[in-house]
């Protein structure tokens, strides 16, 4: 489909070997190389252009070193400055889960971002990888189809679900979920807002009473990142109105080159915690900004 951005490198650098140093002409050719890229991998244009400022004060006067090509300096500078971006190098943040059980974690999401299923995958790697008893409950007053999804997952999932009762508004549901949970002894308790097709006064303000009730320790926007641009804008409304903790971005088992990822980092500053990578329960995995950063160079 398109080129990887180390072989167009190559291909500008080429004709550079055996300089001393990389001159701004050099670095300029390659930045146009890079902005296509990073463009052709979805990342949001005012974040592309960040970027590639900051790759040319890096790379203008930076020594060529002898054993390395140029076109491969340069792009060890962007990949390094792409992990940066996307969070660093280290572990990546987790889940603060810390505090008086039960703990709340708020999951929120346009409907179709995947919020339901991942609701149950992250309850099932709570429970097994932190050997956290964990409930889950869906908010989705409007969708009972909804409801009974999160039910069927959570079975899967090997995690219990609070029962339906017909009736009941998202803030009594939110209510129920969380004194079940603290009379249960449960340490963890994962509430599935419900979903819209888009972002509306009525659903930001019903999230914000649920948040009022169970006072959520992490507020998780699941986005899709095959979306792209409009998942970023998601992400920035959301944002503006709730406070979220972190971003869970879905269907990285897609075509998608991983850009909608770093644009939703790069706009609201949030940290990317897990990628959804499959349509299994157990098809989440923790953030890795390198694995990421060299997805998005192809
Ligand atoms: P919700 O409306 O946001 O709750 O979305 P759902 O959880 O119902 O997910 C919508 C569809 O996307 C379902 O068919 C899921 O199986 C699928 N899905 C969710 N996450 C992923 C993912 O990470 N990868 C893939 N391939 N499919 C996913």
């Amino acid at each position: 489909m398109f080129d990887s951005l180390s072989e167009r490198l190559s291909g500008v650098f080429d004709s550079l070997t055996g300089r001393g140093a990389l001159s701004e002409k050099d670095v300029d050719a390659a930045l146009r190389e890079i902005r296509v890229a990073l463009l052709e991998a979805d990342v949001a244009l005012p974040a592309v252009k960040d970027f590639t400022s900051k790759v040319r004060e890096k790379a203008i006067g930076e020594d060529v070193i002898r054993s390395v090509s140029p076109g491969q300096q340069v792009i060890k500078i962007v990949h390094d400055g792409l992990v940066d971006l996307l969070g660093g190098e280290g572990e990546p943040e987790g889940l603060n889960l810390t505090g008086e059980p039960p703990v709340a974690i708020l999951m929120a999401g346009l409907q179709g971002s995947g919020k339901t299923t991942t609701t149950a995958k992250l309850a099932k790697r709570i429970s097994e990888r932190e050997k956290k008893k964990v409930l889950v409950a869906s908010l989705d007053t409007r969708r009972p189809a909804a409801m009974e999804q999160l039910a069927q997952m959570a079975e899967k999932a090997s995690v219990a679900c609070l029962p339906i009762v017909k009736g009941q508004s998202a803030v009594e549901i939110a209510k129920r979920a969380m004194s079940a949970g603290r009379l249960q002894g449960y340490d963890v308790v994962i509430l599935d807002t419900a979903g819209r097709t888009s972002i509306d006064e009525e659903m930001m303000g019903e999230a914000a009473r649920i948040a009022d009730v169970a006072r959520p320790r992490e507020t998780l926007l699941v986005a899709d990142s095959l979306t792209g641009q409009d998942a970023v804008e998601t992400a920035k409304r959301f944002d503006e109105r709730l406070k979220l903790t972190g971003l869970v971005l879905t269907r990285m088992d897609g075509d998608g080159r991983g850009g909608a990822a770093l644009s939703m980092r790069w706009v609201t500053g949030l940290p990317i915690k897990f990628l959804g990578v499959s349509e299994k329960v157990d098809g989440l995995d923790a953030f890795d900004a390198k694995r990421l950063a060299g997805r998005i160079l192809g």
